[in-house]
């Protein structure tokens, strides 16, 4: 495991709180578009924006980053917000970019009176060209020295509607040989007639990420803007966004009738003490994507079931695939915040859930793959009720009943006709114990016109109840079971990865990610019984089936009163570093 010690984001927050640059104040953000939904690369920025405000009693807002319209939708929101909450944290509020259209608005109005911005008539391929390469710098704009007057005119004439999507932008005016690209007259906003899910047809016109995004940092007085490594570049724009935004303040003559707009720009915290952009290293894990675009492209074209299709790396997949928030936020804890991108073992993040759930999930018997086992004497009208432990350590989770009747379930796997010495299972004139039941002898077996085996046959020891023999003789193997006459039918819906590649992102020449899906990575168990315990338990509970694997009751399919639908979180044991 990495070392433990601050991360450098905090080591930052240490630096700023012991110099006073915020007089104390810790404030982030998590901000996501609503676009898709959340994945597990989402969950250690959620961690880490609201660990921080936890840790310096700061504050974390959860904001929608909702400037782009065509893609964003009310459905993304809402799972977003139940995902956030479901990992275990609160946001202090809930806002959207959305909220300061309006705002952002008049500080680009500002900046065009600032002589800092101004309306481009290129059209899209002349801005892409004019704006020159790595090595090349870029072109002027014609446009580009129109008068304030000419471009505020034409600014409001893009926000009236009259004018179609493309016809022109708005851009930073700041420097078009500027060795960063970004900083090349960068787009603040464009014309888009597209309805938005929270303002309707108010606006044709949307601020771009980088012109939004830093100012509703500062509008909201965030300290730590916490982002990926990818936009390092962007850095120097969103400096220049809120540094110009900080200038036209001093000449509030600027504002005209809108010193309401100034004052309360003004006044804000984040536009005295301003915020600053961090940047640490992206989740990437093996054997999945985790990008938004690559996800919605699994959903849509069916590839998995949904969005919470438990092979999904999404946040919402792994709940329904029996991960606990606690698994995860030890996940997102042991790998720690980097500077430097890396790639993350799944087995860790599988490690982390199977910690979790040895210590708490209860313990129950469930048949896989049935084979009758027939006790021969033991009567047919008797049941033995069995009350055993839920937890191997601790008590206070108490027991269930199990019976056990003449005809029962075992493990076809079980059972081998003729079996190697070190197969301590059963077999021919073999004894093993049935946990918590019996020692059985195993004294015959029937096969069909094929050789499957269809029945085995043993005889109890009554002097075993409890599967012990006090003083006596001692078994090697203990066996799972069912009662054939009490056991339930459920479906067991086991996964394996996705994919059938440690990284489908990077895919051979002539293939794309797609082409690693794994068909197979669903196998669905339709005839398995398990104890009548049980019966009515709840949609997304988590428990261990005794010798096979973590499993959780399905959040979906699995309905108290019809067919129970159980899925495989993990197996017992890491099959992967066999
Ligand atoms: P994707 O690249 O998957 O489409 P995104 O970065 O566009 O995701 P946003 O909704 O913009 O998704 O992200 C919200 C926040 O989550 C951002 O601050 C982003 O940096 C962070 N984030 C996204 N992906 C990861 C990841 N793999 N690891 C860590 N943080 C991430
Ligand atoms: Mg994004
Ligand atoms: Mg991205």
């Amino acid at each position: 495991t990495p070392e433990r010690g601050k991360d450098f984001i905090r080591q930052i927050i240490d630096a700023d709180n012991a110099s006073g640059k915020y007089k104390g104040r810790v404030q982030t953000r998590f901000p996501p578009e609503p676009n898709g939904y959340l994945h597990i690369g989402h969950a250690k920025s959620i961690c880490l924006n609201f660990g921080v405000a936890r840790d310096y009693d700061g504050i974390c807002k959860l904001r929608f980053d909702d400037t782009n319209p065509v893609k964003e939708d009310v459905e993304y929101v809402d799972s977003i917000r139940e995902d956030v909450s479901w990992l275990g944290f609160q946001w202090e509020a809930n806002p959207f970019a959305s909220d300061y259209f309006e705002k952002l608005y008049f500080i680009a109005e500002l900046l065009i009176k600032m002589g800092k911005a101004y309306v481009d008539h290129q059209s899209a391929d002349e801005i892409r060209e004019n704006r020159g390469t790595l090595k090349e710098p870029g072109i002027n704009s014609p446009y580009r020295d129109r008068t304030v007057e000419e471009n505020l005119t034409l600014f409001r004439a893009m926000r009236s509607g009259d004018l179609a999507d493309g016809e022109c932008i708005l851009r930073g005016k700041i420097d078009m040989a500027a060795p960063n690209v970004m900083l090349r007259d960068p787009a603040l906003y464009r014309i888009k007639h597209a309805d938005h899910h929270r303002t309707g047809d108010t606006w044709c016109i949307y601020p771009m990420y980088d012109f939004a995004h830093g100012l509703s940092d500062a509008i909201e007085g965030v300290t730590h803007s916490i982002c990926t490594l990818e936009f390092e570049n962007n850095r120097p724009l969103y400096d220049w966004c809120v540094d110009t935004l900080m200038d036209g303040l001093k000449q509030p003559e600027l504002f005209g009738e809108n010193s309401a707009i100034y004052e309360d720009l003004a006044a804000r915290p984040g536009l005295k003490d301003r915020p600053w952009q961090y940047e640490f290293a992206r989740l990437n894990i093996t054997g999945t994507v985790l990008s938004k675009r690559k996800l919605i492209q699994l959903v849509q074209e069916g590839h998995v079931s949904g969005w919470d299709d438990p092979r999904m790396p999404t946040i919402s997949g792994f709940r329904r695939r029996g991960f606990t928030p606690e698994s995860i936020r030890d996940f997102c804890d042991r790998i720690g915040v980097a500077k430097a991108d890396s790639t993350v073992e799944y087995a860790l993040l599988e490690a982390c859930v199977r910690e979790d759930l040895n210590k708490r999930a209860p313990r129950y018997m469930g048949v896989m793959d049935p084979v009758k086992l027939v006790i021969e004497n033991y009567p047919e009208d008797q049941v033995d009720e069995f009350d055993v432990a839920l937890s191997p350590e601790d008590d206070s989770y108490g027991t269930r009943k199990v019976p056990f009747t003449r005809e029962l379930w075992i493990e076809r796997s079980d059972f081998m006709e003729d079996p190697p010495k070190k197969f301590f299972r059963m077999g021919p004139g073999r004894e093993v114990r049935l946990r918590a039941a019996y020692y059985v002898l195993c004294t015959g077996y029937d096969t069909d016109a094929e050789g499957n085996v269809t029945e085995i046959r043993a005889t109890y020891d009554p002097e075993t109840k409890g599967g012990w023999l006090e003083g006596g003789r001692k078994v090697k193997g203990t066996m799972h079971w069912v009662s054939a006459t009490h056991g339930l039918k459920a479906e067991v819906r086991n996964y394996t990865s996705l994919f059938s590649v440690d990284n489908p992102g990077a895919p051979e020449e002539g293939k794309t990610f797609v082409d690693y899906v794994d068909p197979d990575s669903l196998e669905v168990l339709p005839e398995c019984y398990v104890e009548p315990a049980l019966a009515d338990m709840e949609p997304g509970v988590n428990f261990q089936f005794e010798r096979t694997g973590y499993y959780c009751s399905d959040n979906k399919d699995h309905k108290p009163g019809k067919t129970m639908v159980f899925n495989r979180t993990t197996t017992l044991r890491d099959s992967w570093a066999k």
